[in-house]
């Protein structure tokens, strides 16, 4: 594509102390980098107009398609600081292709994996400073929404891609060892022929009242149960899930088009076939897990993401009451994955599969 980037000159309202306050503890979500990158696209013209910005609000227009049906999809990815003072990313490409895959899916526009990258680049290049020191990043969130002004039930005509920046630090605010889950058998997130695999937002307006009945049961996170059977485990709310039994195997909930096909699960995959460990993508029922959690055969469960990074899973609660993995807190093969898998992010580690793009 020869999309270029116009460059819209912009000194940072947020002076470099207050910066640093900030980014001492960022938590996650709520401090914003300076900048964004807009494009637009129009069915006829195709993607034109890109341009980095000041971050500030987007007029909108209240017969915007997108405020009305939802056709919006978004991705998520971390900027890492190096330290040498420049910044990497993990695994950008997959979230290109990921993205695309959520357009088609949402009846929209296809775009580039090339000019996706080029939108991420630009932005961490511009906003660098963002990016908390120690364990910190810039997570990255690229999206797209109907930006048509009519009222009737169709793929837009037009849209806008944004990419936004956040300083973030841990996403569970826990200090716990381990998260507690809350399995839902109220609520599904995905059907078969639905939009599971897509990361849309509407997937995640209809999580928000499992993930609220997860909260007032004292959960840090929901989990989603299979929609035709209510009985296979399928993801959390914003994460993939890992068992880990005692033979030192492993298994993941294969994709079936209901999950959201995850780069973290993906890496995991990988890395847990690089160190020899027996692990496979299979069905896992909600009663099985009990029964493995009480007889022992079940050593470890962990949720992934890339927010969430590798998170051990303690205690496990639903209408049938409650139970606890191993100890209730991690265990050796949930930190040996998650250092593998933050070594290689981080840059303290050999980059074997070249994961790591260099901004
Ligand atoms: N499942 C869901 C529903 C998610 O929102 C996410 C976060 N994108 C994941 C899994 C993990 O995906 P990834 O490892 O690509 O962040």
């Amino acid at each position: 594509s020869s999309l270029s980037f116009a460059h819209v000159p912009h000194p940072s309202p947020v002076s470099a102390e207050k910066r640093a306050e900030l980014l001492k503890n960022p938590g996650f979500g709520r401090v914003f980098s300076d900048h964004m990158v807009t494009i637009r696209y129009h069915e006829t013209k195709g993607w034109y107009d890109a341009k980095v910005e000041p971050r500030a609000p987007i007029p909108m227009d209240p017969a915007a398609a997108v405020l009305h049906y939802a056709q919006e999809i978004f991705e998520g990815l971390k900027a890492y600081r190096t330290a040498d003072g420049g910044a990497t990313l993990f695994r950008p490409l997959e979230n290109a292709r990921r993205f695309q895959q959520s357009a088609e899916r949402l009846a929209m526009p296809i775009l580039p994996e090339n000019v996706f990258l080029e939108a991420v680049d630009q932005l961490v290049k511009i906003d660098r400073a963002w990016i908390p020191e120690g364990d910190g990043s810039l997570y990255i969130r690229p999206f797209m929404f109907a930006n048509e002004i009519f009222l009737g039930v169709k793929p837009s005509s037009d849209y806008l891609f944004i990419v936004i920046a956040s300083s973030v630090g841990a996403y569970f605010k826990t200090d716990a060892p381990a998260v507690s889950v809350w399995v839902s058998q109220d609520y599904t997130r995905a059907a078969p022929g639905g939009t599971g695999a897509a990361k849309c937002g509407g997937n995640y307006a209809s999580s928000l009242q499992a993930q609220a009945e997860a909260t007032r049961h004292g959960c840090d996170q929901v989990v989603f149960l299979d929609a035709v059977e209510q009985r296979w485990i399928e993801e959390l709310g914003g994460m993939n899930i890992f068992f880990v039994f005692d033979d030192g195997s492993m298994i993941t909930p294969p994709l079936g088009g209901t999950i959201l096909p995850g780069i973290t699960r993906n890496s995991l995959l990988t890395l847990a076939k690089d160190k020899g460990i027996k692990v496979s993508e299979e069905r896992y029922s909600i009663d099985q897990w009990r029964k493995d959690a009480a007889s022992g055969r079940l050593r470890e469960a962990f949720a992934c993401g890339t927010a969430a990074v590798v998170t051990p899973i303690g205690t496990v609660r639903s209408n049938d009451g409650e139970f606890r993995i191993g100890n209730g807190g991690s265990g050796a093969k949930t930190e040996e994955l998650k250092a593998a898998l933050v070594g290689i992010q981080r840059g303290r580690t050999a980059d074997p599969h070249g994961w790591i793009h260099r901004v």
